[in-house]
């Protein structure tokens, strides 16, 4: 499941062959993916130039000259492929060769300057919607969510205001999207390994000293795997042109059983479940 680096690498990815691009003709190829698409979808986004391409949280927001913002969701198992674009990629290649149209490739846009982009989800679980630009924080799908954790408004002041008195396991109250947006399971166990913080330690039960560092490590491993995607796109050579996924390298996360890398730390990885899903972490460094 993309967690926010790789929903801001496909962005930065789509940046090229969207922003400032006319949609010459969009393709909907089904009336719906989780949710039914917006009616005459089509119909609306033929014509239509992509002033920007921002991102909120996990989805991607496409700002329209129609006045209207598209919102992308990409879910379990949605893809964004590019084709057409070569010479971003390959210098000196460029053509407008784009690849057979797959089964699950439900909708598909022809952009001015040639590309072609493709949104293909197996399982069906992500989602697109159109809404007014100016009321798009108030969509149902936006208007709960907490800070952006590499936005201005979060740091250690909020995150101790948001953790005060809180009973439940800081691992289950980062994943809670109202305190902050877009956090997932990687993340979150990568930046509590990093601060020292036990997984199943209260909330409210964090010193303030470590709740700044807390604030640090959140927006670093994120930083991180948001450049990791960044050169990813950079060494782009894959003849797909599938967007958003790469090689990471964890701390914690999905290593159980080997040697925690804390510098002077001789604990193991360990593996638990909080809350359904795996949590990694090292019982001798994070307290
Ligand atoms: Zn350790």
């Amino acid at each position: 499941m993309p967690e926010l680096p790789e929903v801001e690498t496909v962005r930065r990815g789509l940046v090229p062959a969207m922003e400032r691009k006319r949609i010459l003709q969009a393709d909907v190829r089904r009336p719906d993916l989780r949710w039914p698409l917006p009616e005459r979808m089509a119909e609306r986004l033929t014509g239509a130039r992509v002033e920007r391409l921002r991102r909120r949280s996990k989805y991607i927001l496409a700002d329209l000259d129609i006045g209207e913002t598209l919102i992308i969701h990409l879910g379990m198992s949605g893809r964004m492929t590019v084709s057409g674009l070569a010479e971003a990629y390959v210098p000196g290649e460029f053509h407008h060769a784009h690849p057979l149209t797959l089964k699950h490739d439900h909708v598909v846009f022809d952009m001015e300057g040639g590309a072609r982009v493709t949104f293909n989800d197996a399982r069906r679980f992500g989602a697109m919607d159109l809404i007014d630009t100016a009321r798009a924080e108030e969509h149902p799908l936006l208007a709960a969510l907490g800070p952006e954790p590499l936005g201005n408004a979060f740091n250690a002041d909020l995150l101790a205001a948001r953790l005060k008195g809180r009973k439940g396991p800081i691992k289950a109250l980062l994943l809670d999207q109202k305190l902050v947006a877009g956090l997932g399971n990687i993340y979150v166990c990568e930046a509590l390994h990093r601060a020292g913080i036990h997984p199943e330690r209260a909330g409210g039960r964090i010193g303030r000293a470590r709740i700044e560092l807390l604030a640090v490590t959140i927006r670093q491993v994120l930083q991180e795997a948001i450049e990791a995607g960044g050169s990813s796109l950079r060494d782009y050579r894959q003849a797909d042109g599938e967007l958003g996924y790469f090689q990471h390298t964890f701390r914690a996360y999905d290593r159980e059983g080997a040697p925690c890398p804390t510098a002077g730390c001789d604990g193991t990885i360990r593996r638990i479940v909080q809350g359904g899903r795996s949590t990694y972490f090292c019982p001798r460094c994070q307290r």
